[in-house]
């Protein structure tokens, strides 16, 4: 689990400089009032006859399709998307589209509605959980990209400050908290939030470097590589090859939980599995993994969503 990417700056410099060399007074920082290229009205071509409309190509049959089903279990009615495959035993998958039933094609509907109802205790608080992180999520309002945007970084806040500059630069200023950006007139909202990821890139890269010959040490061993991922909602991984990939979204966390992570993947050199040996590795370097492992979960959902 876990995963993160380079970072490097941390260089301190407050914003309001870079006004422009022939004026006093500070330029009002950028706003992005449009925050993408609107895309120019369609045409209409009224000298040509309208295209006829086509119809939809038949759908092929395939062996494979994928089928909606519904069934009623106790109380609720379950729906689930079947798709037959080679495999041989039934399997199940749950995700924000809901339940995903994978099935052998020798299989009866009867036979698959059984292993649903054997499995159904599972099956309904998984889709029970998804939904109620799924909730939270949309619940929170995305984050505004203007001057005085707040970003979770570290576990807790910085302050975005954002000012027109003859060309692209970024500084951190760590007593301030404070994080500006100089842009050049007429940059993007896209263009920020890409400058801000990388800032966030580097940082996380630097950092976790850092944490990780921290941790090998103490733990006496040796990563051969490490890089950074932007992985979903994986946090880390450790390959047989001792390379260690670290998600770099988990630079919002607080170092404890970042340290976890390392602390974890590092482990998984001497295990490669969840086995008590492992988490016996774990705890020798990370003795409260358990309480990280629970909050990282927890700080995970309530991460606004950033950069989508
Ligand atoms: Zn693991």
């Amino acid at each position: 689990m876990a995963s993160a990417s380079n970072a490097t700056s941390g260089a301190a410099g407050i914003s309001a400089a870079a006004a422009s060399p022939q004026t006093a007074a500070p330029i009002p920082a950028p706003a992005f009032s449009a925050p993408f290229p609107v895309p120019a009205p369609a045409t209409v071509n009224l000298l040509r006859p309208p295209v006829p409309l086509r119809r939809p190509d038949p759908a092929p049959p395939a062996p494979d399709v994928q089928a909606r089903r519904q069934l009623l279990v106790g109380e609720f009615i379950l729906e689930y998307v079947l798709r037959r495959s080679t495999r041989r035993s039934i399997g199940f998958m749950i995700d924000d589209d809901g339940l995903r039933v994978t099935a052998p094609k020798r299989c009866t509907l009867a036979e698959i509605d059984n292993a649903i109802r054997a499995k159904q205790h599972w099956i309904l608080s998984k889709l029970d959980e998804r939904r109620q992180r799924r909730a939270a999520r949309l619940e929170k309002p995305p984050i505004e990209w203007i001057d005085g945007a707040v970003l979770p970084y570290l576990g807790s806040e910085i302050t975005l400050r954002l000012y027109t500059a003859a060309r692209n630069r970024s500084d951190f200023n760590p007593v301030t908290r404070e994080l500006s950006m100089g842009l050049v007139q007429g940059a993007t909202e896209h263009l920020l939030k890409e400058r801000v990821k990388a800032w966030m890139k580097r940082e996380a890269e630097q950092l976790f470097e850092q944490r990780l010959d921290l941790y090998a040490a103490r733990l006496g061993v040796r990563h051969s590589a490490f890089s950074l991922t932007s992985a979903g909602t994986r946090w880390g991984s450790c390959t047989a090859q001792r390379v260690i990939r670290l998600n770099w979204k988990l630079v919002h966390f607080s170092l404890p939980l970042i340290d976890y992570v390392v602390a974890h993947e590092l482990a998984h050199i001497l295990e490669m599995n969840h086995s008590p040996r492992f988490w016996a590795a774990v705890e020798s370097i990370y003795p409260r993994y358990a309480e990280a492992k629970e909050l990282l979960r927890k700080r995970a959902q309530e991460l606004p969503v950033l950069f989508s």
